[in-house]
C-alpha cells in the first residue's frame, strides 16, 4: 500500500477512486516463523482492494465475504461458512453489526479483539482505523478447541495456526494525532475521506484451495521441495528423530530459495547492509538448510530453476532476466561456500585451542571475529560448537556486535554531518517553509540567512575560520543526491565571504550548506540579504560528468545487454563511476566497445532533456528507475539522452547536448564484491588531461627506448623476448654445469656392503633436473653391480626427491618407491613411483639440514637390507 499513502493521506488525488493490487512482498521479520507455522513466507503475495473516499466498511465486507464465500462455479473460492469467523476490533460495533447483517452468522462467531490484533496505522501520526479479519478453522488437528464468544482481546498463540487468518480488511476511519506504541495512541477525530485498503496473502488461500498442510506445498513452492529431496536423498515427512527439524528444513529451503529470486528479480544483489543483507541472509540460510539435510554439493543452480519455472509463469522477467539472477545467486553461494571452508578451519583452530586449554566455552570475541571477518553467522558457530562439545560465549558475542553497531551507526552520523536528529532542520522547515532551491535555473541568487548552526546546535555567528551549517531561504547550490556530488561555491557577505564546503538535503525540501567562514565573520541577526555563487567551472564539470553517467550506462546495456543495470553511482566534476550487477570481469574488447559506444553518443551531439511525470508514466516510457530510490509519489523528473536511447529518472544536473560532455575516458573496470563490478571514467577537461598524461608517457617510453611510438609495443615485445630467452641460455648452462657433477658422484660412490650408494643433495635443481642426473649417475656404474641413487634437489626451499636403483639393486629386494617414500616422509611430503626409479617432493623445507637426514634415512635402509644378505 505504500505507494497509496498520499491519497489516503489526502496528500494528493488519486487518478480512480478503486484500485485492486496483486503485491510481491517480502516481510523479513517473519523469517524465524518459516517453516515452523503453516503460514509465514519471506516472500508471499498479498493480494488487495483499495477505496480511496469511495466505498466503505459495509460494501468491503461485502466483496470480502462474496469472493471468500461464493461456490467455485460462480467465480468464487467457495470456503464452507461453517468454517470462517470473521473478527472485529472489539470497539467496533458497526463492524459486528455489519457483518451480522452481510453474512447472517450468529454475532457469538464474530470474534472480538484487542487493537493489538485489529487497529491499524501508520506508527505515526495521520489516518489510522479499526481492522477486520477473515479467520478459517483448519479443525482440531490444528489446535485446541475454543469458544468464540470468549476469544480475546489477544489471539492466543495456540490458536493461530488453527484459525488461519486469510485477509485483513482496514477500515481507515480516524485521524491519530499521537501514536506512542501498537496499542497506545490518541484519535483526534474522524477522517474526512474514509479508505479501505485490505490485503489477502494468496499462499494462504492457496493452502486451503489445494487441501495441503501449509504454504510450502502448494503447487507454485511443493516443487522445489521435490528437488532438495532428489538432492539429498532424506524424505520430506519421514517422521522420526530427525523429521521435525529436516521438514522445517525443507520447508525453509522452498521459501528461501524464493524470496531471493524474487529479491535479485527486482535488483537487490547481495551485501551487508539493507535489503542486500536481507537477500545474503536468505541465500546463505537456503544453501546452509541444504548442507543441514546432508548435502555438501552445489545446490542453487539445482533447485533455484525448479522456482524460476513456478514462478516464471506469473512473473515473465524471472525468464528474461534470468541470466542476471541466475550470475548473481550462484556467485553468492560459491562465495559462501568459500567462506565455509575459510571459516571452518579457523572455527577448528580455535576450538582446538580452548580444548587443549582444559576449557569448554569459545570466547564471544572468538564468535565474534568468525562472524565479522568470515561471515559465519552465529548460529553456525553455536552449531559447529555444539558438534565438538563445546558452548559459546554468547553474551560476550552480542555485546561485541552491539559495540561494532553502535561504531557503524557513529560512522554514518559524521560522514552525514549532523543529520542524526532532524528536529533542528524540521523546526526551520515549519517555520520557514521549504528551500526555494533554484538550482536548475541559476547559479547564482540573492539570499536571506534563515537559521545557522554549529555542532547540530542553533547558533548566531560564526567567526573566521569556523564551520557550521546555514539554511537560507533560497539557494542555487546542488544538494548532494542521485550519485552527484554537492556543488562548490561562494557566499558573499557585507561584512566577508563564506566558502561552499557541502551541501545536502537533511530533511525533504530543506537544503542546508556546510560553510567555513574564509572572511570577516557571519552573524546571523546583522547580516543583510547574501550572494550565493556556484562556483560556474565546477558546475559545468558537474554536468559533463552526470551526463556521462548516463551515457555510460546506456553504452553498457547496449554492448552487455538490459541486464547489465546500475545499482549505485558518484560523479564529481571531471570523474564518475558506475557500479552495475555482472558477475564476470569485462574483457578489454568490452571496455573500448562500451567506450566506443559513449563516444559516438557524444558525437551524435544528442539532445539532452527532462520532463516530469507520473512513476508510471516514467516507467511505461522505458525510464530506468534505480531499484532502492525512493522517488517523490507526484511527479517524477525523467532525464533523456538522444531521446529514448536514456531515460533514467534523475534529480541531477546536465548539458544540454551530449557533445557537452566533451570527452568521455573510460580508465577501467574492477570488482565490487560478489556480482557486482564497477566502471571508471574521466570526463570533459579531466579526460583531456587523462590522455595527456598518457601521450606523456609514451613519450617518455620513445626516448628511453628510442624508437617512434608506433614501434613502441614491438619494441617492449622485442624486449621482453630477449630477456625470456636470455634467463633461459642462463638456466640452461647451470643444469649443464649440474650435470657434468654426475661423473664425480659415481666416482665418489660408498660401498654398503656390496652395494654402491650415491646419496646427495642439489642446491638449486629442480624435480627434471634430478632425474636426469639420477638416471645418468646410475648409467655411470656397471650394470652387474647394484647401484642406489638417490638425490634431492632443492628449487625455491622446496624438496624434490629421485631414487633409481639398477636391476642388480631390484635383484636385492630393494625398490626405488619404498626408498623415495621414506625420505619424502622425512620431508613432510608425499612421494612414489616404480622399482627402478621413483620421484616425490614436499613441502618448503623448515630447516637446513632436512635434505640430509632425509638421506641419513634411505641409506639406513639400504645398508639394512645390504646386511641382511
Ligand atoms: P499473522 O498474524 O498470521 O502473521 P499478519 O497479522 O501479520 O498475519 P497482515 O499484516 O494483516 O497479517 O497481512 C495481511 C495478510 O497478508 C494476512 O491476512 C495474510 O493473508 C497475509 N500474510 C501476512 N504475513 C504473511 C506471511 N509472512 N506469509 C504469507 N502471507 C502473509
Ligand atoms: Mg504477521
Amino acid at each position: 500500500m505504500v505507494p497509496f499513502k498520499p491519497y489516503f493521506l489526502g496528500q494528493e488525488t488519486p487518478p480512480w477512486p478503486r484500485a485492486t493490487s496483486v503485491q510481491k512482498c517480502i516481510r523479513t521479520p517473519d523469517i524465524e516463523d518459516v517453516g515452523k507455522t503453516t503460514r509465514h513466507g519471506t516472500f508471499f503475495e498479498m493480494c488487495g482492494n483499495f477505496s480511496f473516499g469511495d466505498y466503505f466498511k459495509e460494501r468491503a465486507i461485502e466483496l470480502a465475504w462474496d469472493l471468500v464465500t461464493k461456490p467455485v462455479a460462480d467465480g468464487g473460492w467457495g470456503l464452507e461458512e461453517s468454517r470462517l469467523y470473521p473478527s472485529v476490533y472489539s470497539e467496533d460495533e458497526e463492524a459486528l453489526e455489519l457483518w451480522v447483517k452481510v453474512t447472517g452468522l450468529p454475532r457469538e462467531r464474530v470474534l472480538r479483539l484487542g487493537r493489538k490484533e485489529n487497529y491499524w496505522s501508520m506508527g505515526v501520526p495521520g489516518p489510522g482505523g479499526p481492522c477486520s479479519e477473515i479467520l478459517y478453522d483448519r479443525g482440531p488437528a490444528y489446535g485446541p478447541d475454543f469458544d468464540p464468544s470468549a476469544l480475546g482481546p489477544d489471539m492466543p498463540v495456540e490458536l493461530e495456526d488453527r484459525l488461519l487468518e486469510v485477509w485483513n480488511l482496514v477500515f481507515m476511519q480516524e485521524d491519530l494525532s499521537a501514536v506512542r506504541s501498537k496499542s497506545d495512541f490518541d484519535i483526534a477525530g474522524p477522517l474526512p475521506h474514509k479508505n479501505i485498503d485490505t490485503g489477502m496473502g494468496l499462499e494462504r488461500i492457496a493452502l486451503l484451495l489445494q487441501g495441503v498442510e501449509n504454504m510450502y506445498e502448494i503447487d507454485t513452492m511443493r516443487p522445489v521441495i521435490d528437488r532438495a529431496e532428489a538432492l539429498t536423498g532424506r524424505r520430506y515427512g519421514a517422521g522420526g528423530d530427525q523429521g521435525p527439524a529436516d521438514d522445517v528444513r525443507f520447508r525453509v529451503v522452498s521459501d528461501h530459495v524464493r524470496s531471493s529470486m524474487m529479491l535479485i528479480g527486482d535488483g537487490v544483489t547481495p551485501g551487508n547492509e539493507g535489503r542486500g543483507y536481507v537477500l545474503r541472509r536468505l541465500l546463505r540460510r537456503a544453501v546452509r538448510s541444504m548442507r543441514l539435510l546432508g548435502t555438501e554439493d552445489v545446490v542453487l543452480p539445482e533447485l533455484m530453476p525448479v522456482s524460476r519455472d513456478l514462478m516464471g509463469q506469473t512473473y515473465s522477467e524471472l525468464l528474461t532476466d534470468w541470466d542476471r539472477i541466475a550470475r548473481v545467486a550462484y556467485a553468492e553461494e560459491e562465495a559462501f561456500r568459500k567462506t565455509l571452508q575459510a571459516g571452518t578451519a579457523i572455527f577448528d583452530q580455535a576450538a582446538a585451542q580452548v580444548k587443549s586449554g582444559g576449557g569448554t566455552q569459545l570466547a564471544g570475541s572468538q564468535a565474534f571475529a568468525l562472524h565479522d571477518t568470515y561471515g559465519f553467522p552465529i548460529d553456525l558457530t553455536l552449531e559447529m560448537a555444539a558438534e565438538s562439545g563445546l558452548s559459546v560465549d554468547e553474551s560476550g558475542f552480542r555485546s561485541l556486535m552491539g559495540e561494532q553497531r553502535e561504531r557503524a551507526k557513529a560512522d554514518a552520523r559524521a560522514k552525514k554531518g549532523q543529520h542524526a536528529d532532524t528536529g533542528i532542520y524540521r523546526a526551520v522547515l515549519d517555520e520557514h517553509g521549504p528551500t526555494d532551491w533554484v538550482a536548475y535555473e541559476t547559479l547564482s541568487t540573492e539570499s536571506r540567512p534563515l537559521a545557522l548552526f554549529s555542532a547540530g546546535a542553533p547558533v548566531s555567528r560564526l567567526g573566521e575560520g569556523e564551520v557550521g551549517e546555514l539554511v537560507l531561504d533560497r539557494t542555487p547550490f546542488y544538494a548532494e543526491s542521485g550519485g552527484q556530488e554537492a556543488d562548490a561555491g561562494t557566499i558573499e557577505l557585507p561584512t566577508g565571504r563564506l566558502e561552499v564546503l557541502d551541501v545536502q538535503r537533511p530533511v525533504r525540501g530543506l537544503v542546508t550548506h556546510q560553510v567555513r567562514v574564509v572572511d570577516g565573520e557571519l552573524d546571523l541577526g546583522a547580516t543583510g540579504p547574501l550572494h550565493a555563487q556556484v562556483d560556474e567551472e565546477w558546475r559545468t564539470g558537474a554536468r559533463q560528468a552526470h551526463s556521462g553517467t548516463h551515457v555510460v550506462h546506456a553504452a553498457l546495456r547496449e554492448v552487455l545487454g538490459p541486464s547489465a543495470l546500475q545499482s549505485g553511482s558518484y560523479n564529481r566534476p571531471g570523474y564518475l563511476r558506475l557500479d552495475f550487477g555482472w558477475n564476470a570481469a569485462l574483457d578489454p574488447e568490452q571496455l573500448s566497445r562500451i567506450e566506443e559506444v559513449s563516444n559516438r553518443a557524444l558525437r551524435a551531439d544528442l539532445p539532452v532533456g527532462w520532463q516530469y511525470m507520473t512513476l508510471p508514466e516514467a516507467k511505461e516510457w522505458g525510464a530506468i528507475a534505480l531499484f532502492g530510490e525512493t522517488y517523490d509519489a507526484g511527479q517524477v523528473r525523467v532525464v533523456e539522452i538522444g531521446g529514448p536511447w536514456s531515460r533514467e529518472l534523475c534529480g541531477g544536473t546536465h548539458v544540454e547536448h551530449s557533445s557537452q560532455i566533451g570527452t568521455l575516458v573510460v580508465t577501467g573496470e574492477s570488482s565490487v564484491g560478489s556480482g557486482s563490478r564497477r566502471i571508471e571514467a574521466y570526463t570533459g577537461v579531466e579526460g583531456f588531461a587523462y590522455l595527456a598524461r598518457e601521450r606523456d608517457l609514451v613519450t617518455q617510453l620513445t626516448t628511453l627506448l628510442k624508437t617512434r611510438p608506433d614501434d613502441l609495443v614491438g619494441r617492449v615485445g622485442d624486449l621482453v623476448e630477449r630477456v625470456r630467452v636470455a634467463e633461459k641460455e642462463i638456466e640452461s648452462a647451470r643444469t649443464a654445469q649440474l650435470l657434468a657433477s654426475a661423473g664425480t658422484f659415481a666416482e665418489q660412490a660408498e660401498d654398503l656392503d656390496g652395494v654402491a650408494w650415491v646419496g646427495r643433495s642439489v642446491e638449486g635443481a629442480g624435480g627434471g633436473d634430478v632425474r636426469t642426473l639420477a638416471l645418468d649417475v646410475r648409467g655411470r656404474v656397471p650394470a652387474d653391480r647394484p647401484v642406489v641413487v638417490a638425490l634431492v634437489g632443492v628449487k625455491d626451499d622446496k624438496p624434490a626427491v629421485v631414487v633409481a636403483l639398477n636391476d642388480a639393486a631390484q635383484a636385492r629386494g630393494l625398490a626405488a618407491g619404498d626408498l623415495v617414500r621414506t625420505a619424502c616422509g622425512v620431508l613432510g611430503g608425499k612421494g612414489g613411483g616404480k622399482a627402478d626409479v621413483a620421484q616425490g617432493g614436499g613441502p618448503a623445507l623448515s630447516g637446513t639440514t632436512q635434505p640430509d637426514e632425509a638421506l641419513a634415512a634411505v641409506r639406513a635402509l639400504v645398508a639394512d637390507s645390504a646386511r641382511a644378505r
